[in-house]
């Protein structure tokens, strides 16, 4: 999932203008792979559902849509041993044995999301999650969790969300609803084998329409979209990277990453690190969205409090 910048900034006003879910997508607002032809209208809400557009760049880049994968995998600096420990939260009646949900309503809850995976890389991260207490959002493509079994089971034994990324990344304004499904359908098969049926969808380069919408409703899953984009596919740069995280960040956020890029995974101890620091807890979208995710629907982030 990768945006442009005009579009990552026409989509970050309208996570401010709708927050929560909204029904129907502004078409303009969606991220791309790459610098589009800019539209000549950007409208930051749309009421009624579009149609789809002609693929302003299918036709002479055929390869766009390639997902960033970094394969094999170098290692992954592992967090600083001298960290703080992550700030707690309040007391929630337990059972024994049994986590407690974090109650966003209370705490500085943000979801850290990290698309296209599992790759090799992928287990670094796990480790440095959890070290520090942090609970993530893995959105996946099924031709990469078929091999990368391991890493998935270890997600959700270790308490992360699973989400849908599709099968093989394709752009969903240029497929069928058929096809759309064949997409969804046939990752949610494979995730649930390996210990988790996603509930979520995020939708390749955040594409998604009235034909998503449809198709997503039937199967009772509503998408994800972010409000937080550190164009970690156009910035390799650690730093870079971990500053465009913080600079964009709220309370409420759902911050989009990549782990298949080796400067992200490299970044992202510096990123836990400087939101644990801050005061945010790190939780899943599930978690972040507790009770306000509908199917057929997106959400940018969670909705003001
Ligand atoms: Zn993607």
């Amino acid at each position: 999932m990768r945006s442009s910048p005009r579009l990552a900034a026409a989509a970050t006003a309208a996570a401010l203008l709708l927050g929560g879910c909204a029904t129907v997508p502004p078409r303009a607002l969606v991220a791309r792979t790459a610098p589009v032809p800019a539209p000549t209208q950007v409208n930051a809400v749309v009421d009624s559902p579009l149609p789809k557009a002609a693929s302003p760049f299918a036709a002479t880049d055929p390869t766009a849509p390639s997902v960033p994968v970094e394969e094999p995998a170098t290692p992954t600096p592992t967090a600083p041993t001298t960290d703080p420990t992550p700030p707690p939260g309040p007391d929630q009646p337990t059972e024994p044995g049994v986590p407690s949900e974090p109650d966003c309503a209370v705490l500085k809850c943000v979801a850290l999301t990290m698309d296209d995976g599992p790759s090799p890389g992928t287990g670094r991260i796990l480790d440095l999650f959890a070290k520090k207490g942090v609970k993530a959002t893995f959105f996946l493509l099924g031709e990469h969790a078929r091999k990368n079994q391991e890493l998935v089971r270890r997600m959700v034994a270790e308490g992360h969300e699973v989400g849908n990324h599709s099968w093989s990344h394709p752009e969903f304004w240029y497929l069928s609803k058929r096809a759309i499904k064949k997409q969804l359908v046939r990752t949610n098969r494979l995730l649930a084998k390996l210990g988790q049926r996603p509930q979520l969808v995020r939708p390749p380069y955040g594409e998604w329409d009235s034909d998503v919408a449809k198709v997503t409703k039937a199967l009772g899953m509503p998408s994800v979209i972010w409000d937080v984009d550190p164009e970690d596919w156009k910035y390799r740069n650690a730093k870079k990277v971990t500053k465009r995280v913080l600079k964009q960040v709220h309370r409420g956020s759902i911050i989009l990453t990549h782990d298949t890029l080796k400067t992200t995974r490299k970044a992202i101890p510096a990123i836990v690190k400087a939101l644990q620091d801050k005061g945010y807890t790190l939780v899943t979208v599930s978690q972040l969205m507790a009770g306000k995710l509908h199917a057929g629907k997106r959400c940018y982030r969670a909705p003001s409090r």
